[in-house]
């Protein structure tokens, strides 16, 4: 028989989520959290606060995975309903557990400091053990039953994250055999999806035994990526060819983001601070020059910024200064990015660059095409510099 990862399906509960006034961010982070453990998670599903349907959905999750794992609802209020909801699937009463009702008590400073509706969060049903939570009120639960286990764990990130690194995951590995999804990416701008695509050919289908590819266009570029559960080293094969087959358009892989990859190029090239002028974009190019995290050691290279209508730059001492003009056609959803470079040695004037998109997006985009361009540039400098 082939081995496989256990697989995983996940309720998100909280009629907020449905109303979509909260982000479902406890999914994605278990989303990656499971693949970088080794588990398969099917699907996701948000929920109401309503007892009768968290409960017909445990008993179909039951059905379809190794472990139901599910997140909110656990507070103290009556429309808090997961623990109802799970007892009545698994057809157990709700008990207060002594132990419980006492440490939340003392969490609380004592019995007449506790509002009476958190001793909900005191009740288990007999085959749920009790998950520590050090940073709230809201025990989770572990339960078994028939083989399969139902994990619940508070909605509040934090508070979900702890547990889930603490409690869960060590359970998880003492019980499973694991299969962890290791992951490649290739990142490239310049390229459409599917040109992107075109090129790779053969490799995008089928790129090696047991490796998954996928492709997915961001506002910094189109990236590729080669996933396993058959070891990473089965990954290097189809990352070289790829490498060797997008050439110049790769800007980076893996964790190497496209401001980093720039500024380091600059850099190389004996610039330590850059100055940044923008027109038209927002201040797209600060917002993504700010956000950036200078690796361990490297410094702060953003010495100025003017983000303003006109393209009139004034008197900034600087090395280097990157000139960034976006003009729009908003009704083509189609703009061009004008860049200048100016630095001792190397630089450019007034190239072009003709971006997609609409909105924040479009600004995003002709932000990134400045870098991608700086970054360009260097690389062809330092190739002639060799030759
Ligand atoms: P609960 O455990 O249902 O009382 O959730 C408490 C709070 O956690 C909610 O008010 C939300 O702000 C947050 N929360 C709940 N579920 C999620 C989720 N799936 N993703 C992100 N935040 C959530
Ligand atoms: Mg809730």
């Amino acid at each position: 028989m082939a081995e496989t990862a256990p697989t995983a399906l996940l309720l998100s509960i909280g009629s907020e989520l449905l109303l979509g006034e909260t982000v479902d961010t406890n999914a994605a982070y278990l989303g990656q959290e499971l693949a970088r453990l080794g588990m398969e998670l099917r699907a996701v599903q948000q929920l109401p606060d309503d007892r009768k349907v968290i409960a017909d959905a445990f008993l179909e999750a039951l059905a379809g995975g190794d472990v139901v794992f599910a997140t909110g609802g656990l507070g103290p209020t009556h429309d808090d309903l997961t623990r109802e909801g799970l007892a009545d699937a698994l057809g157990e009463e709700l008990v207060e557990d002594r132990e419980l009702a006492e440490g939340l008590r003392a969490r609380f400073g004592g019995a007449g400091r506790m509002p009476v509706s958190n001793l909900h969060q005191a009740r288990l049903i007999p085959s749920a053990q009790p998950l520590d939570n050090p940073v709230g009120s809201a025990p989770g639960w572990w339960v078994e039953r028939n083989g399969r286990a139902v994990v619940l764990m508070p909605g509040v990130p934090a508070e979900m994250h702890r547990m889930w690194r603490e409690q869960v995951v060590p359970r998880l590995e003492r019980r499973l055999r694991l299969f962890p999804l290791a992951m490649r990416t290739v990142k490239t701008f310049g390229l459409g999806e599917s040109a992107a695509a075109e090129r790779l050919g053969d490799l995008l289908e089928v790129p090696g035994e047991g490796i998954e590819a996928g492709i997915y266009a961001r506002d910094d570029g189109v990236h590729l990526r080669f996933s396993t559960r058959a070891g990473a080293a089965r990954l290097e094969e189809p990352m070289a060819r790829a490498l060797a087959i997008l050439g110049d358009d790769v800007y980076g892989t893996d964790e190497q983001t496209l401001p980093g990859v720039a500024m380091a190029a600059l850099r190389r090239a004996g610039v330590h601070t850059l100055v940044t002028i923008e027109s038209g974009t927002d201040g797209a190019l600060l917002a993504i020059l700010a956000a950036h995290e200078p690796a361990e050691g490297e410094a702060r290279y953003l010495g100025g910024s003017l983000v303003q209508e006109g393209p009139e730059p004034g008197e900034i001492p600087a090395e280097a200064i990157l000139t960034v003009r976006l003009g729009a056609q908003a009704a083509l959803g189609r703009s061009r990015v004008t860049v200048s470079l100016a630095a001792p040695g190397i630089g450019f004037e007034g190239r072009e660059v003709r971006i997609h998109g609409s909105g924040a997006q479009r600004l995003r985009r002709g932000a990134f095409a400045a870098l991608d361009l700086v970054r360009r540039e260097c690389r062809a400098d330092e190739q002639e510099g060799r030759a």
